[in-house]
């Protein structure tokens, strides 16, 4: 049961010291109970009172863990309603439904694309990360799709009302802790007790809302912890109706038997491809943590895992590329040299339109706290002070004998100031724009 901020006040050490990061014992009090802080924040809570606020602090939506080693996808641990609030912590995971009524054929290309479709964007690998095995009256089948899916790399998501085609697939990929789709109120008995027999995660599926909440409390009362609710709701309006009760609930009234991620069935709501990617999309948005695919198109994938990184990015700290050297189409001694800053958008473009010219090059990125040339030139962090203690420590006076530094035209201003502190380099203004970036190395330096 949750305890209100007062009684997480009792228990607090009282001495307002701030550290938690609010000014008082009562306001972190207060936000704990409203799942706003966490109990580590404080640093002097006595260990009797750590173990009676556990589960007054545990996350109001529990994380859910599928998979075992590299083939891990995550699925709930939000704490907030809206991404501005803090940040949305893990990006809803998207999977692939294979039937074992489906031929070779289509189950190998589909695992190939499982395995093909990978894209690298802003220093990130975006990918698929679960296939759902959907059972149609073959047991062994199942278990061998199954099998054949987890050595591909996946995260498996088990679906069949048949206990022994469960158990058959169990057998072979349990280790591997599948999610097990679904307990029913037709055989929540069973399926809770294979499931803890595997020790994996269960999925929980009623009529609604309410007939969740139900089942998934009597799961919990059977020592269940890891947990995913799918309300049943198949139409796109009622399904994003019920997933914002869900995390309203869970967030704003603590309520334990829906603090649990959600599974949503795309493939199973919209009779064509792109129909079934805007359904992934509101999904994405609205608060699926596990969206199941009918196939994987990487025309309609892209999009998808691009609307997910813009979501689940954390709005308040800018992403990054580290600091460094990064050579680009294999430079030598003579290779120019161009700065930029490690804002990764930023970064991604400078590179990509470096690399578009064909032009060997070395590209030094200054760690510039996430900003852009011009706001870091602004902010300060993007100054000749900076930029050459950098160059002469980087060690990019051993790799090439070029002494001239491309300098991005949006900070043009800084020329001067670093050719004083920059000793022994010449620098040049490169263009403003990254776009001309390829015609600007062409013709000066082909
Ligand atoms: S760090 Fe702990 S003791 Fe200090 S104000 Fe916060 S809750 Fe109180």
């Amino acid at each position: 049961m949750s305890l209100s901020g007062i009684q997480i006040f009792k228990m607090m050490p009282k001495k307002n010291c701030a550290e938690c990061g609010v000014p008082t014992c009562l306001a972190f009090a207060m936000n704990l109970a409203a799942g706003k802080a966490e109990l580590a924040q404080c640093p002097y809570v006595s260990e009797e009172a750590k173990e009676k606020l556990a589960s007054a602090s545990a996350p109001p939506i529990r994380t859910v863990q599928i998979g075992v080693g590299d083939s891990v996808a995550k699925a709930g641990g939000e704490t907030v309603l809206f991404r501005h609030e803090k940040t949305f912590n893990n990006p809803t995971a998207l999977g692939c439904l294979i039937a074992t009524s489906e031929d070779d054929a289509s189950v190998d290309g589909k695992l190939k694309a499982f395995k093909a479709l990978r894209y690298d964007r802003v220093g990130l690998t975006l990918k698929p990360d679960l296939i759902a095995v959907k059972d149609g009256g073959d047991p062994a089948r199942f278990a061998g799709i199954a099998k054949k899916s987890s050595d591909a790399g996946a995260a498996l998501v088990l679906m069949s009302d048949n206990l022994d085609a469960l158990e058959a697939a169990l057998a072979e990929v349990g280790k591997n802790k599948p999610l097990v789709y679904a307990a029913t109120e037709a055989n929540l008995d069973a399926v809770s007790a294979l499931c803890k027999e595997f020790d994996c995660p269960i999925v929980v599926k009623g009529a609604n809302v309410g007939g969740v909440a139900k089942m998934s409390t009597k799961l919990m009362e059977a020592g269940h912890k890891d947990i995913v609710l799918d309300s049943g709701s198949r139409s796109t309006a009622e399904l994003l109706r019920d997933n914002i009760m869900i995390r309203r609930l869970a967030l704003e009234k603590l309520y334990r038997p829906l603090g649990f991620p959600t599974i949503v069935f795309p493939c199973e709501m919209a009779d064509n491809p792109v129909d079934e990617a805007i359904v992934a999309g509101t999904f994405i948005s609205k608060y699926g943590g596990i969206a199941i695919l009918s196939d994987l198109r990487g025309e309609l994938l892209f999009p998808l895992l691009l609307q997910r990184l813009n979501i689940f990015t954390d709005p308040q700290r800018p992403m990054t590329t580290e600091q460094g050297i990064y050579p680009i189409n294999n430079p030598g001694a003579d290779a120019p040299v161009l700065i930029t800053s490690n804002f990764s958008l930023t970064y991604f473009i400078v590179s990509g339109e470096v690399e578009a010219s064909r032009v060997p090059s070395w590209l030094m990125v200054l760690n510039t706290d996430g900003l852009s040339v011009l706001t870091a030139w602004a902010a300060g962090k993007f100054v000749a002070d900076l930029i050459a203690p950098f160059m002469k420590k980087s060690g990019i006076e051993d790799k090439t004998k070029t002494r001239k530094l491309i300098i991005p035209g949006a900070a043009a201003i800084i020329s001067g100031d670093l050719e004083e502190e920059l000793q022994g380099w010449q620098v040049a203004i490169g263009p403003r724009e990254g776009a001309h970036i390829p015609a600007y190395l062409r013709q000066n330096y082909a």
